[in-house]
């Protein structure tokens, strides 16, 4: 399982198929990318291998200079192409690797308060619980901040909000979560050897950081949502 972003000034739908490619020796039982083009947010999903995204792409290319991406080994729900990442609710994309533990208790809140689910992943209740709090009338971060202190559990997340093509915002509490920094692109991967094609220039997170990624640099904060400093240092990992 893996997840890669890329917030570029090139088409970025290829590079992240290639990036997830690199992270194959993880396991997986589907995948999926999203974009957003022309201010909407887009997405190509395929069960089974990588093969099968590539031909889903080719298909229906995915146009777009900003995204995420994910190979999913499924926990909750089966590998199919409905629960496959990104996971899409009004106007918000999310990706997950780990498990949201309490996420049974936070659908029952959201259901009831209306929300329509669209599939079986514990993932979702984070696409919900960011567009419940956009509705609610906070702005990105503020969602994202709030939905932070909401979830429990293993997670590294990208998400990509359709209201702003520029930003990727990422959080990482478990599984590694890697940034790094380009020429005039940024990229997120869960681990350096999947953004060495693009850049050996890498910020880890730490667990309980979240990140705002735009295209010319990082902003990390902690988990009260005060901006901290990560180091970031030059990866070996081969292109
Ligand atoms: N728990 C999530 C799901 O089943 C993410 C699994 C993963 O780490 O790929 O969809």
């Amino acid at each position: 399982c893996g997840i890669v972003g890329i917030v570029g000034s090139q088409p970025v739908s290829e590079r992240l198929v290639d990036a997830l490619k690199r992270l194959e020796y993880r396991g997986y039982d589907s995948a999926g990318v999203a974009t957003i083009n022309g201010g909407e947010l887009q997405r190509r999903r395929a069960e089974g291998k990588l093969l099968n995204l590539e031909a889903r792409l080719r298909e229906e290319p995915l146009a777009g200079t900003i995204g995420i991406a994910h190979t999913r080994w499924a926990t909750h729900g089966a590998p199919t192409e409905c629960n496959a990442h990104p996971h899409f609710t009004d106007g918000v994309a999310v990706v997950h690797n780990g498990i949201i533990e309490n996420f049974a208790e936070l659908k029952a809140d959201l259901a009831s308060a209306g929300a329509e689910f669209q599939t079986e992943t514990d993932t979702e209740v984070v696409a919900q619980l960011l567009a419940s709090f956009r509705r609610e009338g906070m702005g990105r971060r503020e969602a994202m901040h709030a939905m932070l202190k909401r979830v429990s559990g293993a997670y590294a997340l990208a998400v990509l909000f359709e209201d702003d093509p520029s930003t990727i915002m990422a959080a990482r509490n478990g599984p590694p979560l890697a940034i790094g920094h380009g020429e005039g692109e940024m990229f997120l991967g869960s681990d350096a050897i999947a953004l060495a094609p693009f850049t050996n220039e890498i910020t880890y997170l730490v667990d309980g950081d979240w990140a705002v990624i735009g295209r010319t640099g990082v902003h990390i904060f902690d988990i009260d949502g005060n901006p901290v400093t990560r180091p970031s240092q030059i990866s070996t990992a081969a292109a």
